[in-house]
């Protein structure tokens, strides 16, 4: 039976100035030790979310709770934040003109300094950082002071990590490199991760869980694979994939029955034959994307996308079913 670490009930948050903005109504558990993921639209309200559960922001109404107890507010500690959260934040917070073994020892108390050595250094033996212990943040690349974050936010051991678009600085590289990271911190220190992404790739490749925000509002949550294949929303699917909506009689000629009167249809669904009779789709662009091409077909003024894995295969203007 896994353990709820972050319940939150019945929770609205509106900004005074706009009573739209905010959010509202949300209702979520979150598991010890679980990797989850909040995923939305810009301004869908996941930032918010995200400080309400550290607690630097307040709920105008509901109740959110860490191991069963309340979360304090900005207005009920002297130092915001839940002391046994960390967030890494976007601006790093690093000192830029100490070294990088005395940035992350900052996190330490003095007690017991041949401790704060040790786990200063398994800290950055682990995040793989061992070899820049002794030089300035200023030295390093973007994405080297990203790893120096995160090892002074959780050499502290918190039980929860929030993360609010941890991957936005980065390029494609560095951004894998920081995945893995991030999956091993999870598996390995079985740290609680809360991460914020505006991009679904980064929840549907992470997370344990995710949760879809929209308007403020929480409409739907699951595993990765779970809400991938099978969402409630049009909004989900198309944050999610690349998918797209035919009416169900379209949908008829691609063998597809459906009570509904529209058909949601993933790209990688589609199937393309170079049959003989009835080509009824034609080519109309293709989109090269290194290990697959992204076709766009059209009938009739109706437009459809179909992953084709092995590349050169079909030209402009050809016809398939
Ligand atoms: P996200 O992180 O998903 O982009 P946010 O939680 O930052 O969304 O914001 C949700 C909504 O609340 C947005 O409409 C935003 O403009 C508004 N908002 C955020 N912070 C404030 C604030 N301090 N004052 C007023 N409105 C805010
Ligand atoms: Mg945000």
């Amino acid at each position: 039976m896994s353990e709820t670490i972050i319940s939150i009930k019945n929770v609205s948050k509106h900004y005074s100035a706009d009573l739209n903005a905010g959010v509202s109504d949300i209702n979520l558990t979150i598991n010890k030790g679980d990797f989850v993921a909040i995923v939305g639209e810009s301004g869908s309200g996941k930032s918010t979310l995200l400080k309400l559960i550290y607690g630097t922001l307040a709920p105008n109404s509901g109740e959110l709770t860490f191991n069963g107890e309340h979360i304090p507010g900005p207005h009920e500690k002297l130092i915001p934040g839940h002391d046994s959260m960390k967030m890494l934040s976007q601006d790093f917070n690093l000192n830029l003109y100490a070294r990088v073994y005395e940035n992350i020892e900052s996190m330490l108390s003095n007690e017991n300094v041949q401790e704060k050595k040790q786990k200063s250094l398994e800290i950055m033996e682990l995040l793989g950082i061992g070899p820049l212990a002794d030089k300035r943040i200023v030295e390093l690349s973007g994405g080297e002071q990203q790893r120096v974050a995160l090892a002074k936010a959780i050499i502290t051991e918190p039980e929860v990590l929030l993360l609010d678009e941890p991957f936005s600085q980065l390029d494609a590289v560095l951004k894998t490199q920081f995945r893995a990271d991030l999956r091993r911190l999870s598996n390995d220190l079985g740290i609680t991760i809360i991460m914020v992404s505006h991009d679904p790739v980064d929840g549907l490749t992470l997370a344990d869980k995710m949760f879809i925000l929209k308007d403020g509002m929480l409409i739907e949550s699951g595993e990765p694979a779970e809400v991938y294949n099978r969402p409630s929303h049009i909004y989900t699917a198309r944050l999610l994939g690349n998918a797209f909506f035919l009416p169900s009689d379209e949908a008829k000629l691609m063998g597809i029955r459906s009570k509904s009167s529209t058909v949601m249809i993933y790209p990688e669904w589609v199937q393309l034959r170079n049959s003989w009779t009835s080509k009824q789709y034609e080519i109309e662009e293709i989109f090269f994307r290194g290990f697959y091409e992204d076709l766009l077909l059209e009938r009739k003024g109706i437009e459809i996308h179909a992953v084709n894995t092995r590349p050169g295969m079909y030209k402009r203007g050809q016809k398939v079913q």
